[in-house]
């Protein structure tokens, strides 16, 4: 893997509170101490966008949420939140389509969400990946496939899209795909891409139980630009020293 440039994307789910803010200052310190341009991006919950925003904002760090919802400015869509909104707060990158977030989003919805959050000019991760059971049923390639050809539908430029491939048995529970089954889904997925023309330079990032351990065999993987975090990244220690292995 190049990693200059590299992606690191803190996804903290449901978890956090007020003080959670504090432990941002030791990866905004090390982010300003790093030799290699790195794109450091924390997702909190929503509550928190507004406070993370307002403490990174002398660094290069930056914010996004978790998902937002298919119509970009206000309406009468009780719990949900806009592409406006996440702007607004400062947020400038949203998750969407994560596999957690699956079961209301199909791939139509996940296209309107995108669409929505472009509209609004922020950075989309959009992140498709296949369960275990189509990976049983060696349906791969199908999955992914279909979800990069509906969610990226009527879509003509993709430089502010980011895919992120987090095959879902992998998410949380301590597995991650073989050296070769990886190189492979990521070369299928960047031909996916190259072949519907518009898409050639996506950047694109694995997502799924990244930790100290994994990492270093994780970079040897060429063809990934960066990495989504999730329980791993909640950790500063834990984050920072993913960070320094991957970069040096
Ligand atoms: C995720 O939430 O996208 C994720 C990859 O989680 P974890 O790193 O905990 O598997």
């Amino acid at each position: 893997m190049t990693n200059n440039n590299i992606y690191f994307v803190a996804n903290w789910k449901m978890f956090g509170s007020v003080k959670s803010v504090n432990s941002l200052n030791k990866v905004i310190s090390y982010s300003n101490t790093m030799k290699l341009k790195a794109n450091i991006i924390y997702c909190p919950p929503y509550t928190l966008i507004k406070s993370f925003v307002d403490k990174t904002k002398k660094s290069n760090i930056k914010i996004g949420a978790q998902d937002c919802h298919t119509q970009i400015n206000y309406g009468p869509f009780t719990g949900a939140i806009s592409s406006k909104m996440i702007k607004d707060l400062g947020g400038k990158f949203v998750i969407i389509g994560h596999s957690e977030t699956r079961a209301e989003n199909d791939n139509k919805k996940i296209n309107l969400k995108i669409k929505s959050a472009l509209k609004e000019k922020l950075n989309v991760i959009l992140c498709i990946g296949e369960k275990l059971i189509d990976k049983r049923k060696n349906k791969t390639k199908y999955v992914l496939k279909k979800q990069i050809l509906e969610g990226l539908k009527n879509l003509k430029n993709l430089n502010k899209i980011v895919i992120a491939y987090e095959p879902v048995w992998s998410i949380g529970t301590g597995i991650i795909p073989s050296e070769n089954d990886l190189k492979k889904n990521i070369r299928f997925i960047r031909n996916t891409l190259k072949i519907s023309k518009k898409f050639t330079k996506s950047k694109i990032l694995y997502g799924g139980s990244v930790n100290l351990k994994n990492i270093k065999n994780l970079m040897r993987i060429d063809n990934i630009d960066g990495f989504l975090i999730g329980g791993a990244s909640t950790n500063e220690k834990i984050f920072i020293d993913i960070m320094k292995k991957s970069i040096n």
